[in-house]
């Protein structure tokens, strides 16, 4: 039959009405053996994540100040939960220690690993699973990445049989300390726990049924996604689709385990299917996604195109300014290199007289306010009309296109429009395709 990992993300664990909803999924379904949980998200807006009240202790602690007031919140979800959920653990104890730990100095990966470390605990007691700390199975290499090795070390623990509970977000390193993926990273241990065992499927449970076709909180009701590539993933991830960790695409990528968005909520609905390849035939175009607070460094210089290394030059520079970019349209005479804003923070003027110095340029300009659109679908960039219906409703709604960036990617078409044209942008694409 082969077996389903399930990751639960923080909303899933928010209570213990919400973790009521996760035991009854398992049971539906013998094959979920392998759970992967994040540390409890919000229970509405306005509320804290738990993440981020133990990053925020780490922060006081390393400044000598108290952590009671933000700790004391930590606490309370925690007994909360353990209550709603009649819990056999002492937690009271379990927090003390973790207390205990951030006032003496522990590092800011190990705290911000107990919100997972806890709360798969507090999980495996309430299913009677067997609870496997990630720090002894996730293994990272000293350059961050993860190390082989876990694939092993996972595969002897998890067993035939049983169910088990896994705390997402962190591993250990050589040296056996803790160490964190970046921010939803819990993604990407259940994606390691996929591979490791050849899930037949890799279950992603969330607040949502599956992923929308552009941006909630700008088109209003997007609609979902049925199905869609691995590629189309990760750009629409990548331009700020975050229901989905990016990097969690790989591990299960190669072995082909498709990767299943599911709503806690709403378990009947059938989400969306990450896959290999799609059929077309449901439209080309997948998904329209964008972010805002880009700027834009423009370069112009007559005879650009016959100047042997320019390129190389320019970038050179910007390595030297540790600037990193995500795309770099031209030109003949022009080059543009399109930079997220924090990236030039308080080097904006030294980095232009550089350009104009080193490459004698006849014209460096830096615009910021930009927002970048992409229109991503497998194979959209290579049908004739696509680009044109794209370009014609941003015309009909007044939007003035900045930058046009193709690539050679033939999977998205991106815009680059002022930010204040940004969500009549998206609006307007998401109406021309959808
Ligand atoms: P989890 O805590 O389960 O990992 P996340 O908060 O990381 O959940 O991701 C789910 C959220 O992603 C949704 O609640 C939604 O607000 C947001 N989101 C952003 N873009 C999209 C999109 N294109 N489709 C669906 N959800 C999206
Ligand atoms: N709890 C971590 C975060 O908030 C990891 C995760 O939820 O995946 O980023
Ligand atoms: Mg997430």
């Amino acid at each position: 039959m082969g077996s389903v990992v399930c990751k639960f993300g923080g909303s899933s664990v928010a209570d213990a009405d919400q973790i009521k909803k996760i035991g009854s999924i398992i049971r539906s379904d013998t094959n979920r053996r392998f759970i992967v949980v994040s540390a409890p998200g919000k229970r509405h807006k306005d509320d804290q994540k738990i993440t981020d009240l133990l990053y925020l202790c780490h922060e006081l602690a390393a400044q000598g100040l108290d952590i009671s007031e933000p700790f004391h919140i930590v606490r309370e979800r925690y007994l909360e939960i353990a209550c709603g959920l009649k819990n056999s653990l002492d937690m009271q104890a379990l927090l003390k220690k973790v207390e205990q730990r951030i006032i003496s100095g522990a590092s800011m990966d190990y705290v911000a690993s107990r919100g997972e470390h806890l709360c798969a605990l507090l999980l495996a007691d309430y299913l009677g699973a067997a609870f496997i700390d990630a720090a002894e199975v996730i293994k990272f290499l000293n350059n961050s990445r993860v190390d082989d090795i876990t694939y092993t070390l996972l595969k002897e623990r998890l067993g035939e049989e049983g169910l088990y509970v896994i705390p997402g977000f962190y591993g250990s390193t050589e040296k056996n300390e803790i160490r964190t993926f970046s921010r939803g990273g819990s993604d990407i241990t259940g994606a390691i726990v996929a591979k490791a065992v050849s899930a037949k499927v890799y279950e992603n449970w969330t607040d949502v049924s599956g992923f929308l076709m552009s941006d909630p909180r700008i088109v209003s009701n997007p609609k979902p996604m049925r199905e869609v590539t691995y590629r189309e993933i990760r750009e629409l991830a990548y331009m700020g689709a975050n229901v989905f960790h990016e990097e969690a695409i790989f591990p299960v990528h190669g072995l082909n385990i498709p990767i299943n968005i599911r709503n806690t909520n709403s378990p009947d609905d059938p989400g969306t299917m990450i896959v290999d390849k799609r059929d077309t035939g449901g439209g080309i175009v997948v998904g329209i996604v964008g972010k805002t607070n880009f700027s834009l460094i423009f370069i112009e210089k007559l005879l650009m195109n016959r100047e042997l290394g320019f390129g190389r030059r320019l970038f050179e520079i910007l390595e030297s300014h540790g600037i990193s970019f995500e795309h770099a349209p031209s030109g003949i005479d022009t080059m543009s290199v399109i930079v997220r804003d924090d990236q030039l923070k308080g080097k904006k003027r030294v980095l232009i007289e550089d350009l104009k110095k080193i490459l004698n340029a006849d014209r460096v300009e830096i615009e910021n306010g930009f927002a970048l659109i992409t229109t991503v679908g497998e194979g959209m960039a290579y049908r004739p009309g696509i680009a044109a219906r794209l370009f014609t409703a941003l015309a009909e709604v007044n939007v003035n296109i900045r930058i046009i960036d193709q690539g050679s990617s033939e999977i998205n078409i991106i815009v680059g429009v002022e930010a204040k044209d940004y969500e009549r942008a998206l609006n307007a694409i998401y109406q021309a395709f959808c």
